[in-house]
């Protein structure tokens, strides 16, 4: 079975990841999601910062096919007709996704004309959360921490567009709870301190097809493979549990894009 990286990071200006892809197949990985170097501009980037930020991801999945595909980055608080025309330019170029981080709050009504379009033509969006009674609603000034409270109500509203909230650690049991009646929801596990327990309760709570696995790498820094995965192939659940969230569900999100 394949295992499929769903949340990584190039950055920008990054030429070739041939280093990289080395690498992820030493750690057992066999393909990655790019979302972009997502606050290589901060946290609110101007229409042109965006362009070059997607110009930067896809260029990267045109030099390597087999090993990586790409989401187009998102900044819904610049002009609506910016970010439908800038989603509609990365489609055409290969997104399979948006990606959204801290521009503003999931819940946001700004994003809402993203997400009709999403629903249109059957891509999924993956949301950067955290748990923000812990870590506040502005973490730095400009930087919106998106709750997962923001992407339940986002996925009330849009409740046929596949949402991934990103970083299921960091909202721990209560993220959990916040998102479970919303069936279009899943949680990637990039992110955080290596915690036991939180992925064996999300198979539980939402089903380990809810569940996708993710590190959070951003090359040549960030979040390491190793312990990433090792929380997946440590935890606690079945075999068939395990196989989904390392690969199955990702492939069934991204072949939903495909289709
Ligand atoms: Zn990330």
């Amino acid at each position: 079975m394949a295992v499929i990286d769903f949340h990584t990071h190039p950055q920008v200006a990054q030429d070739d990841l041939t280093p990289w892809m080395e690498y992820t197949r030493r750690c057992g990985i066999d393909r990655i999601v790019l979302l972009g170097d997502v606050l290589g501009y901060g946290y609110n980037p101007d229409a042109d910062q965006i362009r070059g930020i997607n110009d930067n991801t896809f260029h990267l999945t045109r030099r390597h096919p087999d090993f990586c595909v790409g989401f187009c980055f998102l900044n819904p608080t610049l002009d609506e007709r910016v970010c439908l025309d800038e989603l509609e330019r990365c489609r055409s170029l290969g997104a399979v996704g948006v990606k959204m981080e801290a521009s503003t709050f999931a819940s946001d009504a700004r994003l809402d004309p993203i997400l009709r379009r999403l629903r249109e033509v059957r891509l999924p969006l993956l949301h950067h959360s955290w748990n923000t009674r812990a870590m506040g609603r502005i973490s730095a000034p400009g930087c919106y921490q998106s709750d997962s409270e923001d992407i339940a109500a986002l996925a009330a509203r849009f409740p046929k567009v596949t949402i991934v909230a990103a970083h299921l650690r960091p909202n721990g049991l209560r993220g959990i709870w916040e998102v479970r009646e919303h069936r279009n929801v899943l949680f990637d596990t990039s992110g955080g301190q290596p915690i036991t327990g939180v992925i064996e309760a999300a198979v539980r709570l939402l089903g380990s097809h809810r569940v996708v696995y993710g590190s959070d790498a951003y090359f040549p820094e960030g979040r390491d493979y190793a312990s990433q995965k090792a929380c997946v192939e440590e935890a606690r659940i079945s075999d068939r549990a395990r196989e989904r969230i390392l690969g199955l569900n990702a492939l069934r999100i991204l072949g939903e894009a495909a289709a």
